[in-house]
């Protein structure tokens, strides 16, 4: 349905989004997801025809719809858009903000508005003022009125982020399912990784004005292609390491790897849950429990490894690892990177 092309923006010398490529299917559900001052909002903007690009153009359904100008005006796209600060109206009551951007006739328009208030159970609010209201229930009638027109394409930019964390959890999962009812094609703008993993079912993810990766969420957790990726998505260990002899030496001893990614392989990345720890007399030890955080399904144990580094090694509450206890610690899965922070390998699978 949309798709930019080679797509730029600058202000005076900032670069604020360079070469972005990307293509949304209907229905489809994609996160862009970086930190903050990377573009992510410019990018946003530049698909809602509020900004002119300086490079490259943007399509909806293959017809050119922003290039050297804005060619189909923001408010002709048909795209709904739901801000950080909620922006209702504050003069009008609930139901008049879900109706304002409603067409049809007045009865077609009033069926909408009670749909919609249904749609996001609260339906009970419809004569309250937006300041009579909670911050969750203006977010979620926000979200009701970018959905009365019908639009084709949900744009939000950090929706959640001044919400508390409960809440926050609870009315992206709401929201998600109040968009996927509508069938309604979204681009969620984010600059918090669980926000981006949790809603959509392709991730972006944006560096300096960049895309550096693009895939599903599991993908891109699984297999960052940077060092960087690995730690922004992810709770992510990184351990120097060294080709000698024919083998890749590690702080969790020597591990067998072809040579010609041992040769360029500089870091390896652990997940915390990837390690693997096994109580050992101290003599067989190559780690010492340094602190253990219970967190009722999780056990989080940070490990002093031989070498001097330290790790966090995330597993089962079922067996309880004690300060001070020595451990075999070694990895099931790791993935190696070169000098330049690039991926090498995937092994072992
Ligand atoms: P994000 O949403 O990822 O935090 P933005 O897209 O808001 O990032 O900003 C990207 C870069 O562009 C930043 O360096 C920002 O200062 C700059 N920028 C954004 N909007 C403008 C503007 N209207 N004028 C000048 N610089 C801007
Ligand atoms: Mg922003």
């Amino acid at each position: 349905m949309i798709e930019c092309r080679n797509l730029g923006k600058s202000y005076g010398t900032v670069q604020a989004v360079t070469e972005i490529n990307l293509s949304l299917d209907e229905h489809e559900f994609l996160s862009i997801l970086g930190p903050s001052g990377c573009g992510k909002s410019t990018l946003l903007r530049l698909i809602a025809g509020l900004e002119v690009p300086s490079q490259g153009q943007v399509f909806l359904h293959g017809q050119e719809i922003s290039g050297r100008k804005i060619i189909l005006p923001p408010e002709r796209r048909k795209f709904g858009m739901i801000f950080q600060d909620f922006a209702l109206f504050p003069h009008l009551s609930v139901k008049d903000n879900v109706g304002y951007g409603a067409t049809g006739s007045k009865k077609e328009k009033q069926q909408r508005v009670h749909e919609l208030l249904e749609l996001v159970s609260l339906p009970h609010l419809a004569t309250k003022m937006p300041h009579q209201i909670s911050g969750g229930e203006q977010q979620r009638i926000a979200v009701a009125r970018a959905l009365a027109p019908r639009p084709r394409l949900i744009l939000m930019d950090e929706p959640f982020s001044n919400l508390d964390y409960q809440l926050r959890q609870q009315l992206r999962r709401d929201i998600r399912e109040i968009l996927k009812h509508e069938g309604v094609a979204t681009v969620l703008v984010t600059h918090d990784q669980v926000e981006a993993i949790t809603f959509s079912d392709r991730m972006l993810l944006m560096q300096k004005g960049k895309v550096v990766q693009e895939g599903t969420p599991s993908e891109i957790y699984q297999n960052p292609q940077t060092i960087w990726a690995s730690s922004f998505v992810g709770e992510a260990n990184h351990l120097p390491v060294e080709w000698q002899n024919d083998s890749l030496q590690t702080p969790l001893g020597e591990l067998n790897v072809p040579s010609e990614i041992g040769m360029n392989a500089r870091i390896m990345m652990v997940r915390p849950e990837d390690f693997k720890l096994e109580s050992v007399p101290a003599d067989q030890a190559n780690g010492i429990v340094k602190s253990v955080d219970f967190s009722g399904s999780v056990q989080t144990v940070g490990v002093a490894l031989k070498s001097g580094a330290s790790v966090q090694v995330s597993g089962s509450p079922h067996l309880l690892w004690n300060q001070d206890d020595s451990v075999k610690i070694t990895a099931e899965r790791y993935l190696c990177f070169n000098s330049s922070g690039n991926r090498l390998n995937g092994i072992p699978e």
